[in-house]
């Protein structure tokens, strides 16, 4: 049997245009002759690729030929053509320049008419993909497979891929505002008091990680961590509860708004409580200060000490959904800090900052999980959530391969992507910047 694959455009004037892409011969049927193969398939996409890429071109090409004020079809001032890497082959796009029409006085003499929709010598999905595949694996075995499995041609490679990663992680970069200051909120308490009950309180987990720098430099560290809402009053399904994020401490010069940025697209509100953990060294309990600067520790580091025991045992107290015995201790503490507010203002917000803990503690009894039990049906609240978040942003991609060298920039970019990636965000960020990339279906 042979087989003949025939594509029609047919034009919105209804002229249709044809071309064979692909022949197909098949004569004894076995398991690995059942059907197209991959060559055959990648031969196939490439072949309609080519052929609607050029008919779309022509047909855009005719319709801007006429001048929009007098009607008269413009002159060519030379043909031209521009590459376009797309995930079934590289196409060229012609490229012509014209004539401005004589019926315009003013402007340039020439211009491309390509030039309003074609920016850029790779197409969204390619990038995407590229993007994508080497924020999980090396870019080199992120190489091979987009080269086995689509036509997107022999050139591709690591480097190229490398660029592109970078590319669009600046582009993410570029999207987060400026460094906030220390005081993480805007607005007044008043208007905090108005924002309706917030959802359970969002633990934030820090580690650090260690990878090999270029040019034997040694190791540099880099932060990971992860984000998880506690419980939801209202499931909002589209919002994950647990979102990462990553950044190399000594070259992002925006940790603050990053990570603010991260809990807001979770759902944050100015009232909600913020909860840090981590197992790290020094530096990690650094970033996690600056972040979230407590004031009475640097007041009274004896009380400090004693409160954050007992909010210890509080934590795991109600850790465990043990609601009545945390509010018991919440109770005794605020007790203890009232000895000492009238001297100190620090003791004094603390005990505030309690006594609203304590309320909200009363009035949501029967909201607040048992996340030790949630911990043993494998659920990701704890301190080791930190550990794994460090292996799942870090480890893998950065360190499994020893040989392996980053510069600051590269592993802090790589970080962006790979965050976005592990999140589900990038293909959302695309959509940002390419409307109808993906389209979700209305
Ligand atoms: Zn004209």
């Amino acid at each position: 049997m042979n087989v003949r694959v025939e594509v029609v455009c047919v034009s919105a004037d209804g002229v249709e245009q044809r071309r064979d892409v692909l022949m197909l011969e098949r004569r004894e049927l076995a398991m690995e002759t059942l059907g197209m193969n991959l060559t055959e398939g990648k031969a196939l996409l490439a072949g309609v690729q080519d052929f609607v890429v050029g008919r779309q071109v022509r047909e855009d090409l005719e319709q801007r030929r006429a001048c929009p004020r007098c009607g008269q079809p413009h002159t060519s001032k030379d043909s031209g053509n521009t590459p376009v890497k797309t995930i079934f082959g590289p196409v060229n796009v012609p490229n012509p320049r014209w004539n401005r029409c004589p019926c315009h006085a003013e402007g340039p003499k020439t211009f491309r008419p390509m030039r309003t929709w074609l920016n850029g010598r790779t197409s969204p999905e390619m990038l995407y993909l590229e993007t994508k595949w080497a924020s999980l694996i090396p870019f080199a075995r992120a190489a091979d497979l987009l080269k086995e499995v689509l036509p997107v041609g022999d050139s591709l490679n690591p480097e190229t891929i490398r660029n592109h990663l970078q590319v669009t992680a600046e582009r993410i970069e570029q999207e987060l505002g400026e460094e906030r200051q220390l005081n993480r909120f805007e607005g007044s308490e008043e208007e905090w008091e108005q924002q309706p009950l917030p959802d359970g309180p969002i633990t934030v987990g820090i580690d650090g990680g260690y990878v090999r720098a270029a040019h034997k430099q040694g190791w540099f560290e880099v932060i990971a961590g992860k984000s998880v809402v506690a419980f939801r009053r209202e499931d909002e399904g589209e919002v994950p509860s647990a979102k990462c994020f990553g950044f190399v401490q000594t070259y992002d010069d925006k940790p603050r708004r990053r990570l603010w940025e991260l809990m807001k697209s979770q759902g944050m509100q100015e009232n909600q409580q913020v909860v840090f953990m981590s197992d790290g060294g020094e530096n990690v309990r650094r970033v996690q200060e600056y972040l979230h600067p407590k004031a009475l520790q640097e007041e009274r580091p004896q009380t400090c000490a004693e409160a954050s025991k007992q909010l210890e045992s509080v934590k795991h107290l109600l850790w465990h959904g043990n609601t009545e015995e945390a509010l018991e201790r919440l109770v005794n503490l605020l007790m203890e800090l009232s000895l000492i507010q009238a001297h100190s203002a620090a003791a004094e917000k603390v005990a505030e900052g309690l006594t609203e803990f304590e309320t909200y503690i009363g009035n949501n009894q029967e909201f607040i999980p048992n996340f030790g039990e949630r911990r043993r049906q494998g659920e990701t609240i704890s301190t080791a959530f930190v550990e794994s978040t460090i292996n799942q942003v870090v480890s893998r991609r950065f360190v499994k391969k020893q040989q392996m060298q980053w510069t600051l920039r590269g592993a802090h970019l790589l970080l962006q992507t790979r965050t976005k990636v592990l999140n589900n965000d990038l293909e959302e960020a695309f959509r940002r910047w390419y409307p109808r990339f993906r389209a979700k279906a209305a």
